[in-house]
């Protein structure tokens, strides 16, 4: 089967709508599994209210430089509901009419919800880790000592979620120590207001302290690429770490490979995946959305790929 189309900026200008009409955009955006997996919980939700069935779901490739363009376009051309992905995710907070409290915490937005004035944004990454871990080892975040490695936009979705859910410790590791003094500052006020230890180290020298059979997360690119060494060496982690990596593709990054040579339990990111688009869904319909049979078209949406 061919991929679905990949849709551009031009091709909006000219947009036709047969019905309801939801897009993911990003750059670049090919290999994106987000309309296979919405156009499963549709038709979920169709065979109860046939109205569902005319919904669609398109992709768009959108460079950064046309997000501002391109987003009162899509407003325009009345989009119900957008997801975002690399590298809008900041950027669109400064370009939307509003921005969830929830939302504004994180400083990133992955879900945009049509109002009649303009798109208002939500970030359902936190959302997706939080019920991702619950359902790969059965932990909840509350009362947790997490380890997360990274700074970018998808850690600091995680140490929110983290954060929010009062984890007992959260401690961040990054590469490059610039970017993590960022974010340990931006989450100071929440740390603040939430509770628990948020503290900073270099993956490349774990200190001592790090937690005893921590929750490790990891929300960095190292493992994308072939090639690419893992985040952290789990072999000198104290205890039996859980290992959560938000990376689903491929499904078995170095980090994974080392937590199954150690006898660690771990999952891979597309559950995450499945649970951030299923909380989108349900803001863009108002129904209760099966994450399950997102997460069973993702899966199959990757062998195929
Ligand atoms: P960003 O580009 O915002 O951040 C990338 C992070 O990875 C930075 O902390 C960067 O460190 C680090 N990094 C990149 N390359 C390496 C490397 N070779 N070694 C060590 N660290 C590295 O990306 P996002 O935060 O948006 O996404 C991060 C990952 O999470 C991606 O793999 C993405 O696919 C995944 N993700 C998965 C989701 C899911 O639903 N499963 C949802 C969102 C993201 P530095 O600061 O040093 O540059």
């Amino acid at each position: 089967m061919n991929p679905p189309e990949v849709f551009t900026l031009a091709d909006l200008e000219s947009w036709q709508a047969t019905g309801p009409c939801l897009a993911v955009l990003g750059h670049p955006i090919a290999h994106s599994l987000s309309p296979a997996m919405h156009h499963a919980a549709l038709a979920l939700l169709a065979a109860d209210e046939p109205g569902f069935g005319s919904w669609r779901y398109f992709k768009f490739d959108v460079p950064a430089e046309t997000l501002a363009q391109a987003l009162p376009v899509f407003h325009a051309k009345g989009f119900l509901g957008l997801n975002l992905t690399i590298p809008h995710k900041v950027l669109a907070v400064g370009l939307i009419e509003r921005v969830d409290p929830a939302a504004a915490e994180t400083g990133a937005v992955n879900t945009l919800r049509r109002t009649p004035a303009g798109f208002e944004g939500f970030n359902t990454d936190s959302h997706g880790i939080t019920r991702a871990v619950a359902d790969a080892f059965g932990l909840s975040l509350r009362g947790a000592d997490v380890i997360l490695l990274g700074a970018g936009g998808a850690a600091r979705a995680a140490a929110v979620a983290c954060l929010r859910e009062r984890c007992a410790s959260l401690w961040i590791g990054n590469r490059s120590a610039g970017n993590l003094d960022n974010l340990l500052q931006t989450l100071r006020p929440a740390a603040a207001s939430h509770g628990g230890e948020l503290r900073g180290f270099a993956p490349a020298s774990p200190p001592d302290g790090l937690p005893r059979d921590a929750l490790v997360i990891n929300a960095t690119s190292a493992g994308l690429k072939p090639g690419d060494a893992s985040p952290i060496d789990l072999s000198r982690l104290r205890g039996r770490p859980r290992v959560y990596d938000m990376i689903y593709n491929p499904r078995e990054t170095p980090l994974l490979r080392q937590a199954a040579a150690l006898g660690l339990e771990s999952a891979n990111g597309l559950s995450m995946l499945a649970h951030q688009g299923a909380r989108a869904l349900e803001l863009w319909t108002g129904r209760n959305v099966d994450a399950s049979a997102m997460l069973d078209a993702c899966a199959r949406a990757l062998a195929k790929s």
